[in-house]
């Protein structure tokens, strides 16, 4: 490990590199990885790890599963590209928007409209919804909601909705017309004595406050990952979505759900909404629709909304937004392809069969003295790190207790996403209970190198 002067704190690959996706320098030494086989990857010495996150909680088929590289081979010896602007598309595009409606069973879903990001779907969030309530003739209706620590991803709309600090100092983000309600985590935010239920009733009314303090009519929409993902792996307490639905619905405020990460099966359901009872007018997916083996997203769009976008378009002008890429028919013959292998392989059973096995074996470490706190739900999952159980006494930020215990993970073999005080683990869907068990092993070494390495630093 890399200390600081005094020997004191770990800096690791997160510590030194905190975000450089796109900047990229050997001079950071990063870990460089070549090579991928079921729930591993290996780096260019070879050495091989358990990839616990699915590269960035995406690669839910693991890496090489064969049907979607032949998906891709083939479409790429047939039509590598051709656009879907103006009324020209590719059969994969609208074969992929039909197959990607039907799997989503919460509310009916009219359109897909494809991107190639998970930030983009985001950002073709808001001008949809600008666009609807201008044809509606209400262009003050304009603001979003979103919430503390939530990610809607890095594009200055996605990053503006996004609620981490981190996205915005130094970019004068976010954009004025995105404000912030409360970040629904239980067990750091309640108040001594509060339920979850009453918790949730209190988030429920400062986000009604807020609308009224700001003025109804001047609300777009409410976007919410069902569980909140690189902001800490946070479920919502019971009853939070039923209530903030309600509130939002009161003001005919659209509910955008951010299913980025918790789509085609993460939770333990299809989609986040299914297991949480969310009825949303938009919803973004992109990550596991092609299991990540390429690159898209996708915004699917309700028979209401979509309605009077398009009986208004020839008044409006049409919805001049689309991207190059929209709708790539590479793209979409592997994501035709992993919604196939979901549907055959009955990926949420598959997800249940496993998930207990996982979250059972981690929280088993519940007691550590130096965590605070572990949650997560279906293969999704997050440990934050504080001293006495108490969400309150952090550990001294340089001390990068999160930072170390993910260096510990790679010493043994696994990789797991760091952030702040968190490591968050999102596995493939393809795990096998023998997996499972090594990852669990895996956890449990380091977190015992980290617990001895913070009690030197307290000693010290
Ligand atoms: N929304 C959520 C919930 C995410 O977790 C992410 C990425 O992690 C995004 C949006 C942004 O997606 P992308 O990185 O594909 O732009």
């Amino acid at each position: 490990p890399i200390t600081d002067e005094k020997g004191l704190g770990f800096k690791g690959h997160d510590m030194l590199a905190p975000f450089t996706a796109g900047w990229q320098s050997a001079d950071l030494h990063p870990l460089i990885i070549e090579k991928s086989e079921g729930s591993y990857v290996y780096d260019i010495k070879g050495k091989k790890y358990l990839d616990a996150l699915a590269g960035l909680w995406c690669t839910a088929l693991g890496g090489n599963e064969p049907r979607l590289v032949a998906a891709a081979t083939q479409q790429l010896n047939t039509l590598p590209f051709y656009h879907s602007f103006w009324n020209r598309t590719t059969k994969p595009s609208l074969d992929l928007a039909k197959e990607l409606l039907e799997t989503f069973t919460a509310t009916k879903m009219a359109k897909a409209f494809f991107t190639n990001s998970g930030s983009e779907a985001n950002d073709t969030q808001v001008k949809l919804v600008w666009y609807y309530n201008n044809a509606l003739g209400r262009p003050d209706k304009k603001k979003f909601i979103a919430r503390h620590k939530s990610y809607h991803g890095s594009t200055l709309i996605a990053a503006s909705l996004s609620g981490l600090p981190a996205l915005h100092q130094k970019f004068d983000l976010p954009v004025p017309f995105v404000l912030h309600t409360d970040c629904p985590h239980y067990w750091r935010y309640h108040l001594p004595g509060e339920t979850e239920e009453e918790f949730s009733t209190r988030l429920a009314n400062n986000l009604e406050n807020l609308i009224l303090k700001e003025g109804p009519d001047t609300i777009a929409a409410f976007i919410a990952e069902p569980v909140m993902g690189a902001g800490g792996v946070i479920l919502p307490p019971a009853t939070y979505f039923e209530k903030v639905q309600a509130i939002v619905k009161k003001y005919d405020i659209l509910f955008i759900a951010d299913e980025v990460i918790c789509a085609f099966g993460r939770l333990g359901t299809m989609y986040g909404c299914d297991k949480y009872n969310i009825k949303p007018d938009l919803v973004s997916v992109a990550k596991a629709l092609s299991s990540a083996y390429m690159p898209i997203g996708a915004v699917l769009v309700s028979p209401e909304v979509s309605d009077v976008i398009h009986s208004q378009s020839s008044k409006l002008g049409s919805f001049s937004h689309g991207f190059t890429y929209s709708g790539h028919p590479v793209s979409c013959a592997v994501a035709i392809e992993a919604l196939k292998i979901y549907k055959e392989r009955n990926i949420v059973d598959q997800v249940n069969s496993i998930s207990p096995r996982f979250q059972d074996g981690i929280k088993a470490f519940s007691d550590s003295p130096i965590i605070g706190e572990i949650r997560g739900t279906g293969l999704i999952l997050g440990t934050e790190f504080t001293d006495n159980k108490s969400p309150n006494d952090l550990f001294p930020p340089e001390w990068g207790v999160a930072a170390y215990f993910g260096a510990q993970c790679e010493k043994h073999g696994m990789l797991v996403r760091v952030s702040g005080d968190n490591i968050m683990m999102s596995p493939p869907f393809i795990m096998t209970p023998n997996e499972v068990d090594e990852l669990i092993s895996k956890y449990g070494k380091a977190l015992k190198d980290t617990e001895t390495w913070v009690k030197e630093l307290k000693s010290k």
